[in-house]
């Protein structure tokens, strides 16, 4: 009998932040596929005699690793086993979650998607910062920033993005992010809009910095910021002032 593939999504970095269904997911499986960014605290749930496989992407061996994993997740559904794809965040954003479901559906393996809460959100939260308020922000898109101008792979519409919607989540977006304020302050955003950069969002090492975007690249290379590391344009940021939270509780613990 033909087993089953779960797309699920392990959240953002807290652990905690699975859904209850993804959890289920991982108690069950016998094999789980995951990805770098996935926290491995959430292993420990599965059951001993599970199958763990890293997915880790090493930069250059792009394609010819997702080919691997396709394989991987192809044949041991075939051999009836029960099988989970593990992705940091939401499985569909940003996450090749998709292109694996495709190849599924071609092999014609069973499969479902357990969404995750996705970085743009949560880090943003735990941060203090709300992606939609009355007040600051009606509107919030989700955006890859690591498309480099220079390569050609620069298809973002940037006065879309600089005029129309309020708030900005850059995702991969650390090492492009002289060129992203550039575009952005040239199509129109105002230089003085406040940004926060989120290092690793929702763990016990998280750092927020804020700074207006003017300012942004300058402030990443002073304090080295490292991946994974999202980026929050607008006027939403200034709301971390009043209300944030997850900083405090560290201090009060
Ligand atoms: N599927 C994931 C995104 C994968 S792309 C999701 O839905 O969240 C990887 C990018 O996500 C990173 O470059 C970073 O911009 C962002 N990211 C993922 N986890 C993060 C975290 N804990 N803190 C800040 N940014 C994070």
């Amino acid at each position: 009998m033909t087993g089953k593939v779960y797309l699920v999504g392990a959240g953002p970095g807290d652990p905690r932040l699975i859904t209850v269904y993804g959890m289920e997911c991982i108690k069950e499986a016998d094999v789980i596929a995951y990805d770098r960014l996935v926290n491995k605290e959430l292993l420990k749930y599965a059951k001993e005699t599970v199958e763990l496989v890293y997915c880790g992407k090493e930069p250059g061996r792009h394609e010819l690793i997702q080919d691997e994993i396709n394989e991987l997740l192809v044949r041991e559904a075939t051999r009836g086993k029960m099988v989970v794809r593990l992705k940091g965040g939401d499985p569909f954003v940003f996450g090749r979650g998709a292109e694996e479901a495709a190849v599924l559906r071609e092999a014609n393996i069973p499969y479902e998607v357990v969404p995750g809460i996705t970085a743009g959100i949560a880090a943003a939260a735990y941060a203090g910062i709300p992606v939609t308020h009355r007040e600051y922000a009606t509107s919030f898109a989700i955006v890859s920033g690591h498309g480099r101008a220079e390569k050609g792979q620069d298809f973002l519409h940037w006065e879309a993005l600089a005029k129309g919607i309020d708030t900005l989540a850059f995702y991969m977006s650390v090492g492009n992010i002289r060129h992203i304020a550039n575009q952005l302050i040239a199509h129109g955003r105002d230089k003085n809009t406040s940004v926060a950069i989120i290092e690793r969002g929702t763990t016990e090492n998280q750092r927020t910095i804020t700074t207006k975007l003017a300012d942004i690249a300058d402030r990443i290379e002073q304090e080295q910021v490292v991946n994974p590391a999202l980026i929050v344009v607008g006027n939403v940021v200034d709301v971390r002032e009043k209300i944030a939270w997850f900083e405090q509780m560290e201090e009060s613990v």
